[in-house]
């Protein structure tokens, strides 16, 4: 296990213990949260048309 380190945020100025130094916990779960977002979106984008397609194959399928 590695010691945490006491240092301030880079992103938000906060004085923080972290195992790596680099922005803090909160930081990293608002920078998740936009690249998540941006990824989401872009997933639904593509994601969506293919559920569309799926039901009609199955059922052609099925008749
Ligand atoms: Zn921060």
């Amino acid at each position: 296990m590695t010691e945490p380190l006491s240092f301030v945020c880079p992103r938000c100025a906060a004085q923080v213990d972290e195992q790596f130094y680099g922005p803090c916990g909160s930081c990293r779960a608002d920078l998740r949260a936009k690249f998540l977002g941006v990824g989401r979106v872009v997933e639904l984008a593509e994601y969506v048309p293919k559920m569309n397609v799926t039901p009609n194959a199955v059922a052609l399928k099925d008749d």
